[in-house]
C-alpha cells in the first residue's frame, strides 16, 4: 500500500452527486488537511434523483451540481468536474473509459477512489448499476488506458496528454473491504458535506444519526473502538 507521503494527488470518480460524500468525504477531508490535491469527477449530474420533482431534469441537474460544489467545499475540494452522462443509464463504454482516462492524464493522481464494480450481495445499496458501470470503467481507465500511450491515441496526439500510471485504487461499496480510515476527526465535515445535498437528505428523518451509526459500525469492524468513525475501502495495487 502507498504510504501517506506518496499520496499527493487524488482523483475520486463517482456516478452521482453525493456518492463521494457517503463513500469518502471523511478521508477526503483528512487528505485536504495534509495539503493533498483532491479532484472530483462525476459521471452524471444526478438528474434522475431527488424529491423536488417540480424541477425538470435540467433543473435537477443544475441543483445537484451546485449541491455537490457546496459539499466539496465543506471538505476542502474546489476542483469538481462533470462529464454530463445521463443519470440511470451509465454503461462502461469505450467512450466513458476515454473520458475518465483523459481526466486521469490531466490530473495525474497517485490514488484513484471509485465504486466497486462488482455487485455486493450483502448490502444492495452500493451496487446501483451506474456505480458498477463507473467503477468498471474507472478501473479500465486506470489499467490499461491511461498508462498506455497507444490507447485512445487522440488524447496524446490531439490533446497532448501523456500516459500516466495510477499506483493505487480504493474501491468503495464492495463486500470485501481491507482498509479502514479513521475519520473521527472529520466526521462533522463529512456530515456537513452530506447535508449539502439538500434535495436528497433534507426530508430524511434522523439522517445524522443514521450516518453516524453506519460509520461507527465500520470503526467497530476495524477495531478502532467506541466513539470512533471509519470509512471502508478495498485497496487495489495498480502500479
Ligand atoms: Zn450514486
Amino acid at each position: 500500500m502507498l504510504v501517506e507521503s506518496e499520496i499527493n494527488r487524488v482523483l475520486v470518480v463517482t456516478a452521482h452527486p453525493d456518492d463521494v460524500d457517503f463513500a469518502a468525504a471523511g478521508s477526503v477531508a483528512l487528505f485536504s488537511d495534509r495539503g493533498v490535491q483532491v479532484t472530483y469527477l462525476l459521471v452524471t449530474d444526478g438528474d434522475a434523483g431527488g424529491n423536488e420533482r417540480e424541477l425538470d431534469h435540467a433543473g435537477m441537474a443544475e441543483l445537484r451540481r451546485s449541491e455537490q460544489l457546496a459539499a466539496a467545499k465543506a471538505v476542502g475540494v474546489t476542483d469538481v468536474r462533470f462529464l454530463g452522462y445521463a443519470d440511470g443509464t451509465v454503461v462502461p463504454t469505450l467512450e466513458l473509459r476515454r473520458d475518465i482516462a483523459r481526466v486521469i492524464r490531466q490530473v495525474r493522481p497517485d490514488l484513484v477512489i471509485t465504486h466497486h464494480p462488482d455487485r455486493n450481495y450483502e448490502f444492495v445499496a452500493p451496487s446501483h448499476p451506474d456505480h458498477r458501470a463507473v467503477g468498471g470503467a474507472a478501473l479500465d481507465a486506470v489499467y490499461p488506458d491511461a498508462r498506455n500511450p497507444y490507447a485512445f491515441p487522440e488524447l496524446l496526439q490531439q490533446e497532448g496528454l501523456e500516459a500516466w500510471t495510477v499506483r493505487e485504487v480504493w474501491l468503495n461499496g464492495g463486500s470485501t473491504p481491507n482498509h479502514w480510515v479513521d475519520v473521527t476527526d472529520a466526521m462533522d465535515r463529512k456530515l456537513a458535506a452530506l447535508q449539502s445535498h439538500v434535495s436528497q437528505v433534507a426530508h430524511v428523518e434522523g439522517f445524522a444519526d443514521f450516518v453516524r451509526s453506519r460509520f461507527a459500525a465500520w470503526a467497530q469492524q476495524a477495531g478502532f473502538g467506541e466513539g470512533r468513525y471509519a470509512e471502508a475501502f478495498q485497496v487495489v495495487p495498480t502500479a
